[in-house]
């Protein structure tokens, strides 16, 4: 036999049994950007590589590390995105969608990274994001941690997801605590691991999110940025947190919250989850005042999140918040008793669906004798068996076997039929 040929290391396929699960989630998703008046927007998955250095900064583990770059055929350096932001901000740029509007945007898609894969952690993953621009009040804040939570609450993830809250402030507070980090850790130069000491002239703020455990006493000890903020960041930070108490939000302040990406400013949040060992962050986001002029654009505020699908998908199996009609795909599993009958069957299948948008009907195909027709109907999850035999189909009529309980088989007249799945099933009369 030849080699088979497999996928890229940590850049997953999403089977069958795992798709019902991504399109729950994803129409939670549609249905709730809806109902807060949001906008889907769609960018490429590969962008100039010189977006994500001006954006992302180049001393992140993401630019430094992290990122999918090539040459493509014509010698332009090209990377397939590592995340959502700085794309959306391209393309808002661009399309002028910037000049005295306000935008309130959503985006999913898959996103790239060359990391260690592991559980939680992948090279294609999935993000889900918003981005909004034009507005500057912690109000928008709070209404972006709003649009958060309700889905936590629609998938019953509420109790299981913390917020974190952080404000990294001005620049020019942030280049003043900056000093003082740095010499804080290069008086305990000989604590840091190799990582932190690059970044001690680098990007210092950065070691405050190192996940080493041997750092972390250090890093307790280190001024905070929440003492040393700017009088209306200070300002900003008070009133999210009024308005999310008075939303009934509960979050706890993280001062060294301060994130893996250069763009932030002021508010930085994450949701974490101690269901997920160290993968534990499922979104993540804050404002990035200064990302647009960075960019290209004129000054415009900004503030989004990201959220990661896989692992909030691992958190619903995980925590088994998955709804139980999503383990079978099929509700009723109709059949004609022999070839003879395919025909009808196949009409009836359509006059069902006319009738009920919302049931999930598959109609026997392929023949076999009765024997493996049934054990068919048994394998799809259906819970009814419709059957055509002779008889039926004479005195057009269809007999319902019941899969699942003890209940007796009954044949009936397609009205009638109709009226017992109405009742057994009363989502299906909806699309
Ligand atoms: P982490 O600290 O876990 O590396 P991050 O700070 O790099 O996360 P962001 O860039 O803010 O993450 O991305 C937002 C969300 O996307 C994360 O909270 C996480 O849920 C998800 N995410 C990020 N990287 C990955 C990955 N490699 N695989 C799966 N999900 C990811
Ligand atoms: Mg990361």
């Amino acid at each position: 036999m030849l080699s088979k040929v497999q996928a890229i290391r940590g850049m997953n396929d999403l089977l069958p049994e795992q798709s019902p699960l991504w399109q729950y989630f994803e129409g939670h998703i549609q249905a709730l950007m809806s109902r807060y008046g949001y906008q889907e927007i769609r960018t490429p998955v590969l962008e100039q590589t010189s977006l994500f250095k001006r954006s992302i900064g180049e001393v992140t583990d993401i630019v430094e590390k992290e990122m999918y770059t090539f040459d493509d055929r014509s010698g332009d350096s090209l990377t397939l995105r590592p995340e959502g932001t700085a794309a959306v901000v391209r393309a808002a740029i661009e399309n002028g969608m910037l000049h005295n509007q306000t935008q309130r945007l959503w985006y999913t898609g898959p996103m790239f990274r060359y990391e260690r894969p592991q559980k939680g952690r992948y090279r294609q993953f999935h993000q889900v994001g918003v981005e909004i621009f034009g507005l500057d009040g912690p109000d928008i804040d709070a209404e972006a941690i709003l649009l958060t939570a309700r889905l936590w609450k629609q998938l019953g993830l509420n109790e299981h997801v913390t917020l974190e809250l952080n404000s990294l402030g001005s620049n020019e507070a942030r280049s003043a605590y900056r000093s003082l980090l740095v010499d804080y850790f290069t008086a305990h130069e000989d604590q840091l691991d190799e990582d932190s000491r690059r970044r001690l002239t680098s990007n210092p703020l950065r070691i405050l999110d190192s996940k080493n455990p041997a750092m972390q006493d250090l890093i307790e000890g280190a001024p905070q940025l929440l003492e040393h903020l700017d009088r209306e960041s200070q300002d900003h930070f008070e009133s999210l947190k009024r308005l999310l108490d008075a939303a009934g939000i509960a979050y706890v302040i993280n001062p060294r919250l301060v994130r893996g990406l250069d763009y932030y400013n002021r508010t930085v949040f994450e949701w974490t989850t101690t269901a997920l060992g160290s993968q534990g962050t499922v979104c993540a986001g804050g404002r990035y005042d200064g990302l647009v002029e960075q960019l290209g654009g004129k000054p415009t505020r900004a503030v989004g999140f990201a959220m990661g699908i896989e692992r909030l998908v691992l958190l619903l199996d995980t925590l088994g918040l998955v709804p139980p009609e999503l383990h079978h795909n099929v509700d009723v599993y109709l059949m004609a008793m022999s070839d003879h009958g395919q025909s009808q069957a196949l009409l009836l299948g359509e006059t069902l669906r006319d009738a009920l948008p919302g049931l999930r009907v598959q109609v026997h195909c392929g023949g076999g004798s009765f024997k493996s027709r049934m054990k068919k109907a048994d394998r799809s999850g259906a819970s009814l068996a419709l059957i055509l035999g002779e008889d039926e189909l004479s005195e057009h009529t269809v007999s319902v076997k019941y899969l699942r309980d003890d209940t007796d088989q009954t044949t009936l007249d397609q009205p009638s039929l109709v009226a017992l799945l109405t009742e057994r099933f009363p989502a299906a009369t909806e699309h």
